[in-house]
């Protein structure tokens, strides 16, 4: 893949690059008022979304191309650089028409190599910078894919924005980081800038620092980060969304690494892999949290009809798939069988422990969550 590296893409004047702004142009005193606040933090690069893909229709869908004027004039105002979100070939026309200085494909779209590859022939010819969210699923392929389709049709200042991956579980995140995914990308491809969007990773404006650190241990080439003059009041996404004030904290208090010298490189890149074992057995503490929550229910499902807790045609069925599993994924068959002895015995001490609490308290109206 043919990059134009980061430094060569006349960006932001920060490093690591920050683009901060509103998750959506509402009128044109906020995004006014929050760009001018935003700046004097030292952050240059705006971002501001014109069209918004909303879950549910009847939502705001943004103001669209009234905004563009509006960002077009404060542009000229207040001397900074914009980027939003296109999602078809009428948006690229029209970002670029109103002189918008970075585009970037919604994680929406990056899932639809269609809707990706009708932005690219769009934007054949363009010198435009174009960063790619990853797709909601967790799937590198189509992501690559789209990096590829743009550059493809000549797009070479390109990124990545790393904003999480959709679950069904509840978690503690918006969307599930899954570090190893951006991780791997910047493995394949080292010339790629890679961007994290903590604010639609956590989903809540209190840890938004806490995952722009993970990022930049991570080494990440910079962040975007929501950011609203009133985020209580935000059209769209107000829960994420932090004050300018708060964003200057957050960015003063970020621990950037800095690389000089043989032995730093190697302290740098132990301190990567400890931060991703750290990021490794967090998740995994909230998958067994999940398993032992998801045994407590059918203690309690079992109590209901009567049934016995341990069943050993079920046990001996878990086992033997387990067994396979780890085979397939390269772990020795011994410590899979210890791990799942451990477990087996707290599952039984927990659906035992769900059977035999005589009070109702623990159901709730479905009768099935049942709080540890
Ligand atoms: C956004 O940046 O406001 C947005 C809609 O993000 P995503 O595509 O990551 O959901
Ligand atoms: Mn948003």
């Amino acid at each position: 893949m043919k990059l134009t590296e980061l430094s060569q893409w006349n960006i932001g004047k920060t490093d690591p690059l920050i683009i901060a702004g509103p998750c959506s142009a509402e009128t044109e005193e906020q995004l006014y008022d929050t760009v001018k606040a935003v700046k004097e933090q030292g952050v240059t690069l705006m971002r501001a979304g014109v069209w918004k893909p909303r879950t549910r229709p009847n939502t705001f869908e943004g103001v669209g191309q009234e905004a563009l004027q509006w960002i077009q004039d404060i542009k000229k105002d207040l001397n900074v650089q914009f980027s939003t979100e296109v999602a078809n070939a009428m948006h690229v026309e029209e970002a670029l028409h109103y002189g918008i200085d970075v585009l970037w494909v919604g994680a929406r779209s990056t899932v639809s190599p269609f809707i990706v590859q009708e932005i690219a022939d769009a934007l054949r010819g363009c010198d435009v910078p174009v960063l790619v969210k990853n797709p909601i699923n967790p799937d590198l392929a189509l992501w690559m894919g789209a990096l590829e389709r743009l550059n493809q049709a000549g797009v070479t200042k390109l990124g990545a924005i790393h904003r999480g991956f959709s679950t069904y579980q509840k978690t503690r995140f918006r969307n599930v980081p899954m570090w190893q995914l951006p991780i791997e990308m910047k493995r394949q491809l080292p010339g790629l800038p890679m961007i994290c969007d903590p604010s639609h990773i956590m989903g809540k404006r209190e840890d938004i620092a806490e995952a722009s650190q993970i990022a930049m241990d991570l080494n990440f080439e910079g962040l975007i980060i929501e950011t609203h003059r009133d985020p209580e009041q935000a059209w769209s996404d107000a829960r994420q969304q932090v004050t300018p004030h708060s964003l200057g904290e957050i960015i003063r208090n970020l621990r950037i690494r800095q690389a000089s010298s043989e032995d730093i490189e190697y302290i740098t890149h132990l301190e990567e892999l400890r931060t991703q074992i750290d990021h490794s057995d967090r998740e995994m503490i909230e998958l067994l949290a999940n398993r032992l929550d998801l045994v407590a229910q059918i203690g309690v499902w079992k109590k209901k009809n009567n049934v016995a807790a341990f069943l050993l045609d079920r046990w001996n069925r878990v086992f033997e798939s387990r067994k396979e599993w780890a085979k397939e994924a390269a772990l020795r068959e011994r410590f899979v069988v210890d791990l799942f002895n451990l477990l087996h015995v707290e599952s039984i001490r927990k659906q035992t422990e769900v059977m035999d609490n005589t009070s109702d308290e623990s159901e709730t109206e479905s009768g099935l969550r049942v709080k540890s």
